[in-house]
């Protein structure tokens, strides 16, 4: 059946006898409003202290009095505005966009975007960090670009804890309640007002799922929660909050995304060619996906697997291994082993072998990624030195392949630019680059040449002076909270200075962000930011893992060394770093300071944020900044290569930050013209600005994402799915094929014939009845100085005596023919090789 949403029945309990009520519902469940501020002036209106404190435009409307509301909705102004603004929405979401222009009649209907957190809007607190930032900011992009996608997460009764640290530096952590009839979410409803309910099997216990809907402007994202009544307490408490626990709920978060999803996009009738994995927790998708396939087609589940991992796509977003979610064999059993018999009708260890590296060690944990990577057609790290870690992860998975052919490409990440700006960067922008700048394809974003250096400073100084304002209210608010802190409180409301060089430093405290770098040699440090001439002030925020006693030590070394120095007016501990205090740090900072152990930040994105806003990055060369990074648009820190745990490494590293604030960073700031502007950081602003904020948008991301991946892997998935699946039978019977008699391959006698530019080389091969049309025979020699590898193409001569055939190659080229090997791989029916069929045989 098709849900729906019936208005009356979502807005029920919103006075009905006021005319024009539901208009304002509409307008207040969709996200649109997170980043495009447009309508902010009617939820102020409504209630303005509210609308301030919360941001939510759901809560503004159901607290509002009637009164209120009756006043405001009999207002003409009032009206107007809200009339226009319904036509806005209509209209964006009815026009074309760049989707449909750029890929009309695409073979793309729908793609099913899962992942376990998204970071939309403070106004629906179900993210931790950067791996929901990407998932929000990619949707957000995905409605502007018209990208057609569904997404699917989980609703968090508690979301990620809420942070609070004592006067001591101590972080405590709170879990306040997640009320869904505050969040701006509704119920999903069936056409006869039923709410959509779905029923799955948690270790032979049915557990009942409630269904939600976030309209974020053309996309929409869909959450399940396992907090229904119906449910045991046991059951109701799994989707309570973001990451917690141990395993055995891990594994149950991850069954209702992966698997609970999939029958919710079923009990909707969307049939999406694309399923998108972001990170490998939602990888159980991949076996209901192939179930249902199974099911539908009649096939068996590896042929179900043949065709639909074509369709499947696999983000990975860490850099060490021990990153991936590893499930226990027992564990597996409790929740896999009657799914294996009964959904897929296989051995419960075959099941086992699609999450090990090593299909038959028994005692081998299953691995999530593994099981996304063996049920995707495509994969990808978050950057290019992402991508280069994630082949090096992933390589036991290929044995004896080449690192640069082994199936792992990237992405870099983006940010959602129309979320991070400020209204004064906006303004900048949109007299450069027009009102509709971050819709399209990006080719005339970037020209700020038209801005003048007065006017980029004077962005510069607005915004710092806005984010100084904001810091004083936030942390006297802050220490206010805390009360057995009165001292400080009073010098809260005068805090800092709008002309001082500020920098900002936000991130989850995790030892390898290296959140204390800068207190390497705190003497040294302290005369940087107090120097009278041109002091500097540091804004800080982060929260730690709440039982990762290593994380919470470090936020309390900040707290006490400002306490201990006295330094209120240079340094800052914010506390409950969350969307709104980034808005705020990004928009306002001058320098963006980031210090991760290379190679350890699988991209990072804060750093992103401060583009558009004219902020400059200091960061150390990993994730994106490796490849964004040159003298002109920022300061790098690090080597650019691997240093693990060194003993010097970081005294190092800390020597190096502070010299680069010494001796670049502040005098850069500091020296002015006769018309008090900073040239030369100026210049650096407007080279990061207009060379870096297209690039690292998520509006380039997302079309990348759609053209790399989404489209050839729609096509893909398509053309193996047709007449019941029978490519993806051949792909099963061809590699069964290959399987058996790959071992039996034979390469025999070699002749090389040298001839004008090159050699002609020869090469006898017994191939065991294996069909020359499902291999490729090709000379490999490595690349010189650092190039890619050189390969030839054999081509398949005569048969010499029964099975034996004579391969030969010409190549031209000076190297010696020493250089070259024979190798043998799989090819047929347009897989993906080495990530389809693993194979792959060597001459020497
Ligand atoms: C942007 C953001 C992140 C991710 O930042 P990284 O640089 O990737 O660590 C985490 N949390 C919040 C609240 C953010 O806004």
């Amino acid at each position: 059946m098709k849900a729906s949403i019936i208005n009356n029945q979502i807005y029920g309990f919103l006075p009905t006898d006021i005319e024009g009520v539901d208009t304002l519902a509409e307008l207040a469940l969709d996200l649109r409003w997170s980043w495009n501020h447009a309508v902010d002036e009617i939820w102020y209106k409504l209630d303005p202290d509210l609308w301030m404190e919360t941001h939510n435009p759901w809560v503004v409307l159901q607290n509002v009095s009637r009164d209120q509301l009756k006043k405001q909705m009999d207002d003409p102004v009032f009206r107007k505005k809200m009339d226009e603004m319904i036509k806005l929405k209509e209209k964006s979401i009815s026009e074309p966009a760049w989707f449909q222009k750029a890929h009309p009649n695409a073979p793309l209907s729908c793609m099913a975007y899962f992942s376990m957190e998204f970071m939309l809007s403070e106004a629906l607190p179900i993210y931790v960090g950067g791996l929901g930032n990407v998932a929000g900011d990619q949707l957000k992009s995905a409605s502007d670009l018209g990208v057609p996608v569904v997404a699917l997460g989980l609703l968090y009764q508690q979301g990620y804890f809420r942070q609070v640290i004592d006067r001591y530096g101590t972080q405590q952590a709170l879990f306040p309640y997640n009320d869904p009839g505050q969040l701006p979410i509704s119920p999903l409803r069936l056409p006869n007002g039923e709410w959509l309910r779905l029923a799955i099997d948690l270790s032979g216990h049915t557990v009942w799922l409630r269904t939600w809907q976030v309209q974020v402007g053309r996309v929409r994202l869909y959450l399940m929660d396992s907090n229904d009544p119906a449910n045991n307490p046991v059951h109701r408490g799994i989707t309570s909050e973001t990451y917690g626990g141990g395993s055995d709920l891990r594994i149950q978060q991850e069954i209702i995304l992966g698997i609970g999803g999939c029958k919710l996009l079923q009990a909707l009738q969307i049939e999406p060619e694309v399923y998108h994995m972001n990170e490998g927790h939602a990888a159980f998708l991949v076996l209901e996906r192939a179930s249902n396939f199974m099911k539908a087609k009649g096939t068996s589940f590896e042929e179900a697997l043949a065709c639909t991992r074509a369709g499947n796509i696999f983000t990975t977003h860490t850099a060490v291994g021990a990153g991936f979610d590893h499930f226990d064999p027992s564990l597996m059993w409790q929740f896999f082993g009657a799914y294996a018999k009964n959904d897929l009708n296989i051995d419960f260890n075959d099941l086992l072998a699609l999450g090990r590296e090593n299909p038959y060690n028994s005692s081998e944990r299953f691995n999530m990624a593994f099981l996304a990577i063996r049920g995707s057609g495509a994969v990808n790290g978050v950057s290019l030195l992402h991508g280069e870690v994630s082949r090096q992860l992933f390589a036991s998975l290929f044995p004896r392949w080449p690192k640069n052919e082994l199936p792992i490409g990237s992405v870099t990440n983006g940010v959602h630019m129309p979320s991070w700006d400020s209204e004064f960067a906006d303004k900048i922008w949109t007299e450069s680059c027009g009102k509709e700048r971050w819709r399209g394809n990006l080719e005339t974003v970037g020209d700020i040449s038209g801005v003048s250096d007065a006017d980029l400073w004077l962005l510069r100084n607005n915004s710092r002076a806005k984010l100084v304002d904001y810091t004083r209210q936030r942390f006297t608010k802050q220490m206010k909270a805390a009360s057995e802190w009165p001292e400080v409180a009073e010098i809260a409301t005068n805090l800092f200075d709008s002309n001082t060089l500020t920098l900002g430093f936000a991130r989850r405290f995790v030892p390898y962000k290296r959140p204390n770098l800068l207190l390497y040699d705190a003497e040294r440090f302290i005369r940087i930011l107090t120097n009278p001439e041109r002091p500097v002030q540091l804004i800080i925020a982060g929260k730690s893992p709440p039982f990762d006693e290593s994380g919470k030590a470090l936020i309390r070394q900040w707290v006490q060394f400002i306490q201990q120095h006295n330094l209120y007016h240079h340094v800052i501990f914010l506390s409950d770093y969350d969307m709104l205090l980034t808005e705020h740090l990004v928009q306002g900072a001058d320098v963006w300071v980031n210090t991760p152990r290379r190679p350890w930040e699988a991209c990072g994105t804060s750093g992103m944020k401060v583009l558009v806003n004219g902020g400059i990055n200091l960061s150390e060369l990993d994730g994106w900044w490796a490849e964004a990074y040159t003298p002109e648009v920022g300061w790098a820190l690090g080597d650019t290569y691997e240093h693990g745990n060194e003993p010097n490494w970081d005294a190092m590293e800390a020597d190096a930050l502070y010299r680069i604030l010494e001796q670049e960073v502040v005098p850069t700031f500091y020296t002015r013209n006769e018309d008090g502007i900073p040239e030369q950081w100026v210049a650096k602003i407007r080279n990061s600005m207009s060379t870096l904020t297209p690039r690292f948008s998520a509006n380039r991301a997302v079309r990348e994402y759609t053209e790399k991946y989404y489209l050839p892997a729609a096509v893909n998935y398509l053309k193996r799915a047709t007449k019941n699946g029978s490519v993806g039978k051949r792909i099963v019977s061809t590699k069964n094929d290959l399987r058996n008699k790959w071992n039996g391959i034979s390469l025999g006698e070699t002749t090389i014939d040298h001839v004008e530019g090159g050699f002609q080389y020869n090469i006898s091969i017994s191939l065991n009845a294996v069909d020359p049309n499902t291999i490729l025979i090709q000379l490999f020699a490595n690349g010189l100085n650092g190039e890619l590898p050189e390969i030839v193409e054999m081509e398949v001569g005569e048969e010499q005596k029964v099975g034996v055939f004579r391969c030969h190659a010409h190549v031209n080229s000076k190297r010696p023919d020493s250089d070259y090997t024979v190798r043998i791989i799989p090819n047929y029916e347009g897989i993906s090789v080495p990530l389809e069929d693993n194979q792959i045989r060597w001459q020497h």
